[in-house]
């Protein structure tokens, strides 16, 4: 009988292997409390989250990232709510997705956040659904999107959706952590008055003109020809891939398959010329980057002696009276000291 006390108590060294192995056989109750656990703000979970993490990591990596951005009201949830139906009943797969909002926890109600989003698809088994990490987490929120993909994947899910708002916050981000990004856009208005800026145009491997039905649907058409010209223009991709195009309406579940198809044959291309792999260990190295920039920044904040002495180099700095080299040195000397 298996031990699943951690479902009511608190984590602690005696359930945490329950927890985990629970996770990886696939369990959503044990995999939302072990995303918990990552994204606290207290000290102590940090070990136990490091537990985790190093467990779900030989399991992880076997799953297709997806980035998908857009501005609010374009219909992301929308499009999720029906692609992960699409994903789960025709083609049989399990189904993650992970917002990243860097907008929450400073404001308090987030774009991505609050409203009921994607009633059916949160209701089917081989879903999993997890709102945004509240800001000012210890690892800050990519870090934690990264953790959650890896430990969605451990706990066997194939496809994993990374949703965020297309304001220009966050799409590097959601960009360094998937392996495909998509952007949904609308017809009929011009790209300045979707706010959307030519650099996130330019991340993009794959658009969808959304809302193509009823009236819109020939403008969609027309709109899908303007921005496959426009992609054209771009600078050549480093993975060989031309993005590609196409028109859906995620209301009315239609051209689903042809966003797939889209993205699948971008995966097909890039795990044969190898760029896929060639990315994924690129994202790895710059998650240890952030994740050691991040770190610093915790040592050098870990005491008040430390906190003064750093506000007295910075104010040098800004007087121009120390180079910046410099006062990061002396700041590291200190902060190593025993
Ligand atoms: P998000 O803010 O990008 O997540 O957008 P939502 O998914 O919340 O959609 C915003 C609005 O657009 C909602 O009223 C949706 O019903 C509507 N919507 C979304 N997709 C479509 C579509 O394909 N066609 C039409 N006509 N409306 C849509």
């Amino acid at each position: 009988m298996k031990n699943k006390n951690f479902k009511r108590k608190k984590i602690s060294s005696e359930n945490i292997e329950d927890l985990i192995r629970d996770l990886i056989e696939g369990d959503r109750v044990a995999l939302g409390r072990a995303i918990t656990i990552c994204e606290s703000t207290i000290v102590s979970d940090r070990v136990f989250a490091n537990q985790i993490v190093n467990a779900c990591l030989p399991k992880s990596g076997n799953s297709i990232r997806i980035g998908i951005t857009g501005v609010p009201g374009v219909g992301k949830s929308t499009f999720i709510e029906s692609f992960g139906q699409f994903l789960i009943k025709k083609l049989h797969k399990k189904v993650a997705v992970l917002a990243v909002d860097p907008t929450s926890g400073i404001s308090k109600g987030s774009i991505l956040g609050d409203k009921t989003r994607m009633d059916y698809l949160s209701r089917e088994d081989n879903a999993f659904i997890r709102p945004s990490p509240s800001g000012g987490a210890l690892g800050g929120v990519a870090n934690q999107s990264r953790e959650s993909i890896l430990l969605c994947e451990a706990a066997g899910f194939e496809i994993i959706l990374v949703e965020t708002v297309g304001v220009g916050q966050s799409e590097t981000e959601v960009k360094e952590m998937t392996d495909f990004f998509l952007l949904l856009m609308l017809a009929g208005a011009g790209d300045e008055l979707q706010g959307i800026k030519r650099g996130i145009m330019e991340m993009a491997d794959g658009m969808l003109i959304n809302k193509a039905d009823g009236d819109n649907k020939v403008r969609a058409r027309n709109a899908k020809k303007d921005y496959q010209n426009a992609l054209h223009l771009f600078p050549k991709t480093e993975s060989g891939w031309i993005p590609k195009v196409e028109v859906c309406s995620a209301l009315e579940n239609e051209n689903i398959d042809l966003a797939w198809d889209l993205i699948d044959s971008y995966f097909k291309e890039t795990k044969a010329n190898g760029f896929f792999e060639k990315q994924r260990k690129r994202q790895r190295i710059s998650w240890f980057k952030a994740v050691l920039n991040q770190m610093w920044y915790l040592e050098l904040n870990k005491s008040e002696d430390l906190k003064i002495r750093k506000t007295i180099l910075e104010n040098e700095v800004k007087e121009g009276k120390l180079s910046p080299y410099f006062a990061a040195k002396e700041l590291i000397k200190e902060a190593t000291k025993k």
